[in-house]
């Protein structure tokens, strides 16, 4: 029987994870020098968290969530996204309690969603995300926002373009929700199912269906950024005087709505051409009631997620090589048993010594020794024999400039140990 792993699920094996490894290095180094501390929750929530009472009227709650009962009777949801949990998290621990704001993020996140999976849609995809609770100052969107910049910069990741819009506040929202329903009322037979459903529910998430049919009628329609408050619009202009401070490009997109219902004020998205329909590599917004409505103070927040898996798709479209660390500094090929046995020794003495170090352990000839040793890229490698164990003397082989050395053993794990 072959079983194979589940549909849209997608295995990074050994031969790829320093791939990872690099974009988490640059991720953690990046984040460091904004202030940002890593959080970790459950894989699962409590149901609750993501439906919220009320309900949310997003696809991700209502369609594409794995939920199910556990042992005990209680409703479990997989996470369908990084910032319930990270919010739950905030408000259930008492950090709002301390000086604000509270910054932190999240890496190799396993978000789980019922998707159709397609290039750069998986059912389960991991995320790198951050989150700034306590602080309403557009200084802080535009922060969130060149966090996500100077990551992608620092990848050396081109073509990436910064859309933000403002989807308003509860003040300003409803009455636009009015205006938008009254345009698309009369257009309501030329939208597709799903619009005539969010007609009611959610009617701003029509100018960010990808059906045909709606995007025509929503084309023309009136945009939240020419109903914005007085508070929603200062703080919209305030942050592109900030990002241009900063001097990151961006354009204003109005039809940028996001997929979860409890975004307020900015909103953003960075897209990638060149990968195809799935372009978008990191969105997130502002969600001022978030905190609120998961039992905590009145407290803003903002933040994004970037897709781990997009990020190396993009990478790699763009021809961006990550180099793959070489496996073994030092590679010992044996012939006969003595000798091996004195290898086994030095290899732990070099390994204590803080140097990657092996020998064979397949019986391969000293021949097929010296081709392994290479093709896992060993940068020097020594031949242990019976005139070397005698002799205590041996010849370390630079792989890389071609050229020999002759030391001792014991100066060999002496010049080569850095603990
Ligand atoms: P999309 O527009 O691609 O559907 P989204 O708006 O649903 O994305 P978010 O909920 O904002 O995405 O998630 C943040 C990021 O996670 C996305 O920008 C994307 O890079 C990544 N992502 C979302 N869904 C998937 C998925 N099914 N497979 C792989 N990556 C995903
Ligand atoms: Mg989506």
């Amino acid at each position: 029987m072959s079983i194979s792993a589940p549909k849209g699920t997608k295995d990074v094996t050994i031969l790829e994870s320093y791939k990872w490894h690099y974009i988490e290095d640059v991720i953690r180094r990046e984040v460091a020098k904004f202030g940002y501390r890593e959080s970790r929750t459950p894989v699962f929530e409590n149901t609750e968290l993501f439906l919220r009472g009320v309900g949310d009227t997003t696809d991700i709650v209502q369609k594409e969530m794995y939920t199910f009962e556990d042992k005990g009777g209680r409703s479990i949801t997989l996470k369908p996204e990084g910032t319930a949990g990270a919010v739950r998290s905030f408000v259930e621990n008492s950090l709002y309690a301390n000086a604000q704001p509270t910054k932190m993020y999240y890496l190799n996140c396993p978000v789980f969603r019922y998707e159709r999976p397609q290039a750069g849609r998986l059912r389960e995809h991991h995320q790198f995300g951050i989150e700034v609770f306590g602080s309403t100052a557009p200084s802080i969107d535009a922060e969130v926002i060149s966090v996500a910049k100077s990551l992608l910069d620092k990848m050396e990741i081109k073509g990436i373009a910064l859309n933000i819009n403002s989807i308003g506040c509860p003040v300003c929202r409803p009455a636009y929700h009015e205006v938008l329903k009254d345009y698309l009322r009369g257009n309501l037979d030329k939208l597709c199912k799903t619009c005539n459903e969010r007609f009611e529910t959610n009617p701003l998430r029509i100018l960010d269906c990808k059906e045909e049919g709606c995007q025509i009628v929503v084309k023309d329609a009136p945009k939240m950024i020419d109903h914005l408050c007085d508070d929603c619009q200062n703080h919209f202009d305030e942050l592109q005087k900030i990002l241009k401070i900063l001097k990151i490009e961006y354009a204003i997109n109005p039809m940028i709505v996001r997929g979860l219902d409890y975004y307020t004020k900015t909103v953003f998205e960075f897209i990638a051409t060149g990968i195809g329909a799935q372009g978008t590599v990191c969105g997130g917004g502002r969600y001022d009631g978030l905190v609120a409505e998961i039992g905590g103070p009145e407290m803003p927040g903002i933040g994004f997620g970037m897709g781990m898996e997009r990020l190396l798709l993009v990478m790699e479209s763009q021809g961006l090589i990550i180099k793959e660390p070489a496996l073994y500094e030092v590679f010992i090929c044996t012939a006969g048993e003595p000798a091996r046995m004195k290898a086994i020794e030095m290899v732990s003495a070099l390994r204590q010594g803080g140097i990657k170090a092996d020998l064979d352990h397949m019986g391969r000839s000293l021949k097929a020794q010296m081709k392994f040793a290479d093709k896992c890229g060993a940068g020097h490698v020594v031949v242990m024999g019976d005139d070397e164990l005698e002799s205590g003397i041996i010849r370390l082989k630079d792989m890389k400039a071609n050229q020999e050395i002759e030391l001792t053993i014991e100066e060999l794990i002496g010049a080569l140990s850095r603990n």
